[in-house]
């Protein structure tokens, strides 16, 4: 029975390819982030810090930047990945440091409560049936002097989300559910996010209503990527940081021109074949323009002359003009009286049928039981439609 962690979850969601490609597939890439490597090393430097403490060594905060500095030397790759123009390492390790003078300003001495342990491992089934396994693993966690358990997470990110998100969060809810389950006998979870660059604190509390309906919503999810077949890419600003440029239906092509020279980029069939359908296409548009105000003038040359076919040199034009029976559409807001009529005359299934369109997303959103999804498809077919939009590069797009 496959395990699930908070991290493969918020991939799926994010982008299902990312997600088959790094945990289905488990193709591996060098490539990390800046922003990931920065946090590493800041959740190492501050798990040395309570990890000493338990030996009542209390670290000085030069020691602490000494040995956040010494790690991210000895930690240092080639392959760490900057994507922020103008920002350079030196930025971001300047970042790193400052991040824990905060932490270390608020906090020291550091005995507001006591650390039961850091980058605590969490394995526990969601359910009583051991269908829905669940794995994480805890910054801190420690006990304050009225027995309350506090799950902690470092943040490093420069975003501050609000309270609700917070209070929402499945991360440290799901966190708080190993502990439940771990320690049955604790009566006060306390989650607390520290956002170092914010140098804020969010608290968060969960009820049992909110427990049961997270484990709700993350069972039903396990359920929709077990039983996906298909993991279409979902481009996001996630994609900045995604490994498998190379590999995306979406990026695949950029990755691969991008390293050549300009002679042979510009003779690149793919690279022609685009230019030549933009080329092709702007010159569609004024020609589509162009008659546009061609066809009003012969509708309006039919209406003055009072003709109905006009003739040319070697073709003739037949203009109709058509009367054309309106009703309001579903989005209007008389529809539903329109419909509430009908109705109520006992006539509507002659007028009414099934909204294939309303039906195809409860089928791909799985909004149905399984069984009567599985029952429709009878009746469903895929078809490969094909479609190719030309649109402008944007800035900084590869
Ligand atoms: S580049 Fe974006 S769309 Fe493609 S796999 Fe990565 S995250 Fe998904």
């Amino acid at each position: 029975m496959p395990v699930y962690s908070h991290s493969q979850l918020s991939m799926y969601e994010e982008c299902p390819l990312r997600y088959k490609v790094s945990y289905r597939d488990r193709i591996r890439r060098d490539i990390e982030g800046i922003e990931a490597f920065l946090g590493s090393r800041v959740h190492e430097t501050l798990q040395k810090c309570y990890d000493d403490l338990k030996y009542t060594k209390l670290n000085s905060l030069s020691e602490l930047l000494a040995y956040f500095n010494k790690l991210w030397q000895e930690n240092w790759h080639d392959a760490v990945a900057i994507t922020r123009p103008g920002v350079t390492v030196e930025h971001y390790r300047t970042l790193g440091e400052r991040l824990i003078e905060n932490y270390y300003r608020r906090y020291a001495p550091f005995d507001s409560d006591i650390t039961i342990g850091t980058e605590i491992r969490f394995n526990f089934w969601l359910d009583e049936d051991g269908k829905y396994r669940i794995q994480g693993k805890v910054d801190r966690l420690s006990r304050t002097d009225d027995g309350t358990y506090q799950i902690h997470e470092y943040k490093t990110s420069a975003y501050l989300p609000p309270q609700q998100q917070a209070d929402e969060d499945r991360q440290l809810g799901l966190y708080y559910i190993g502990v439940q389950r771990r320690w049955p006998h604790v009566e006060n979870i306390r989650l607390v996010w520290h956002y170092l660059a914010h140098d804020v604190e969010l608290v968060s509390y969960r009820t049992p209503e909110a427990v049961t309906s997270l484990i709700e919503s993350t069972k039903s999810l396990i359920d929709e990527m077990e039983a996906a077949v298909e993991f279409p890419p979902k481009e996001s600003p996630w994609c900045d940081w995604c490994e498998y440029l190379d590999l995306c239906p979406r990026t695949k092509h950029f990755v691969k021109v991008e390293a050549l020279p300009l002679n042979e980029y510009l003779e690149e069939p793919g690279v022609k074949l685009v230019n030549k359908y933009a080329s092709l296409k702007a010159q569609k548009k004024e020609v589509e323009a162009e008659m546009e105000k061609v066809r009003e003038a012969l509708v309006e040359y039919a209406r003055r002359e009072g003709v109905e076919v006009i003739k040319g040199s070697d073709c003739k034009a037949t203009v109709k003009l058509k009367k054309e029976l309106k009703f309001p559409r579903k989005s209007d807001i008389e529809r539903s009286q329109l419909d509430a009529v009908i109705k109520s005359a006992g006539r509507w299934e002659e007028v009414s049928q099934l909204d294939t369109a309303a039906l195809k997303h409860v089928v791909e959103d799985r909004l149905w039981s399984s069984d009567l999804i599985e029952e429709i498809m009878k009746y469903g077919r895929l078809e490969v439609k094909d479609e190719v939009r030309i649109s402008k590069l944007k800035d900084g797009e590869m």
